[in-house]
């Protein structure tokens, strides 16, 4: 990237959905003071994806780095808390219904390792309690309906998430980012022209208008309109492992008393979100097409919802998974669902534009606003893209439903990557997981207890042994539950900010 000494940088992100403005914000949060101009273009005619309404604990993160306090965005996007995601009948045959995946805070120091130690004398067959939701706060804070907010004299930093009305999000992000310097275009693209070098020169819109830039992010959505179609990256398809192609998404209405966590209820080819909002619950089905029709889907989702004759209106979509192999190329970055989507199990994908924008940042600026670190970057972003991808293909592997084929098909599915077909020979040959996960260095995408919750939760556990030896562990199930309990008399239950 050559460039005029002194002359501002500028940085153009073609996309106005979340992960465009994320990245406006925080970069013009970040170089404010220095000579960086940042605009964004959105099509008048291409709309936002519209979902995306859960999130983990790293959007906490995010609005501390562009300093906005939950009680100026949540009301404006009818935010709700998240403690937990709930998963309901994935693996009936083990007997466990329901279980959770908690977000761990800074009190489960002292509840997670006798959750690690039951789960490895239970996999030595001995019987032990094993509930993951039973050994973290937010787990009980699920429970029983309380937000995760800490009075000011809780000794712990809560680790929490949100739920949030994604069109709103938009709204806010971008009102903020204006505000504070980014230039909005609103303008459908229609071309772009490039250098002799191979980068981005500009970009073309509808009326005829050129914009100039140095360095372009590629927010454009699925479309990937510089990333895929200009720049040619491959795309890199989850599909031999991630079956699901397709989402049904409708609301319904909110009643009573709003729940801390997201529900994800296993069905006949897929699974249905349930995520609370203020005003409403965001459901979806999110399903592999080659297992059940869009017409067959929505009545199943419909029934499941209790609105079979409903006249609230389905929305239906096409979902790709898979990432591109490069994530940087030439002068320019792709940002969200250009980038790649692994579907929302686990709300992942804002986490991952969180951390692509963060380590841009840092590797851009090293480079002195330069490539230097492009590749640094690259093989980054595609380990945690990956990463990511195989704690989800665990969730399918290990179900234990028999109810179809696609259930099934998912067990029996072989295409699994070398680092979790490790983790689950370390885990079913009794060995030590953590040392895994540290030898793997994976644990800043899921830790240690996340996997054990996982795996717990499926009941991966062998059968148990003949001579069982007693209840050696019940002082520690009891420290647990007594710990546990008196934390949680210190949260209310409501679970919104205003
Ligand atoms: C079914 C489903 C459920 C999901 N659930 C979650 C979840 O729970 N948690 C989570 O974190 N994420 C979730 N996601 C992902 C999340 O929705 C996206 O990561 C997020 O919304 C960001 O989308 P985006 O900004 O990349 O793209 P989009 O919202 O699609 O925005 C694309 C933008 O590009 C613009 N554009 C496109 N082409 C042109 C053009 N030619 N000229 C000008 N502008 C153009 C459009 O106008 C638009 O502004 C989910 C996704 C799906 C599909």
């Amino acid at each position: 990237m050559s460039k005029e000494v002194n002359a501002p940088l500028k940085i153009v992100i073609l996309g106005g959905g979340t992960a465009g403005w994320m990245a406006a914000n925080l970069f013009v949060k970040k170089w404010s003071s220095k000579k960086v101009q940042v605009s964004l273009v959105e099509s008048p005619n291409v709309g936002i994806i519209g979902v995306g309404e859960g999130s983990t604990p790293t959007l906490q993160r995010f609005f501390e780095m562009i300093d906005v306090k939950e009680s100026q965005w949540m009301p404006r996007c009818n935010a709700t808390y998240k403690v937990n995601i709930r998963f309901d009948g994935w693996s009936p045959r083990s007997g466990i219904n329901s279980y959770s995946h908690p977000f761990t805070s800074q009190v489960d120091t002292f509840t997670s390792r006798p959750f690690t130690v039951n789960c490895r004398t239970r996999r030595l067959g001995l019987a032990t309690h094993t509930q993951p939701e039973d050994f973290f706060l937010n787990g009980l804070l699920a429970k029983q309906g309380k937000s995760p907010i800490a009075p000011a004299n809780f000794p712990f930093k809560m680790e929490y998430g949100y739920h949030f009305d994604s069109h709103l999000l938009g709204d806010f992000l971008a009102e903020l980012a204006i505000e504070r310097g980014v230039t909005r275009h609103i303008e459908h693209i229609v071309a772009v022209k490039r250098k002799d070098s191979g980068d981005i020169a500009s970009i073309q819109t509808k009326h005829g208008a050129v914009i100039e830039g140095d360095f372009f992010v590629d927010c454009s959505g699925f479309a990937s309109v510089l990333m895929q179609k200009t720049l040619g990256v491959n795309f890199k398809s989850y599909q031999d492992n991630l079956f699901n192609d397709s989402a049904i998404v409708m609301p319904t209405p909110m009643d009573g008393i709003i729940p801390v966590e997201t529900v994800s209820t296993a069905l006949s080819s897929g699974w249905c979100w349930k995520i609370p909002l203020k005003n409403r619950f965001g459901n979806g089905y999110v399903y592999s097409a080659d297992f059940i029709s869009p017409d067959q889907a929505e009545t199943e989702l419909r029934t499941h919802l209790q609105c079979l004759n409903s006249h609230i209106e389905a929305k239906h979509l096409n979902i790709k998974v898979g990432r591109l192999d490069t994530q940087w190329s030439h002068n320019c970055m792709g940002l969200g669902l250009s980038q790649g989507f692994i579907e929302p199990l686990e709300a992942t994908a804002l986490h991952l534009v969180q951390v692509s924008i963060e380590l841009f940042i840092e590797r851009f600026e090293a480079g002195n606003f330069s490539n230097k670190h492009r590749d640094e970057y690259n093989t980054n972003m595609a380990e945690s893209f990956d990463r990511v991808r195989d704690y989800i293909v665990a969730h399918y592997k290990l179900n234990t439903r028999d109810d179809s084929d696609y259930w099934r098909a998912n067990r029996e599915n072989t295409h699994l990557s070398d680092s979790l077909r490790h983790l689950l020979d370390v885990w079913f040959k009794r060995g030590d997981l953590n040392d895994e996960i540290e030898r793997q260095k994976i644990s800043s995408h899921f830790n240690s207890a996340s996997w054990h919750c996982l795996l717990a939760g499926y009941g991966a556990f062998p059968p148990l042994a003949d001579n069982q030896p007693g209840t050696g562990d019940l002082y520690q199930e009891k420290f647990v539950h007594q710990l546990l309990q008196g934390c949680a008399l210190n949260f209310s239950s409501y679970n919104t900010e205003l």
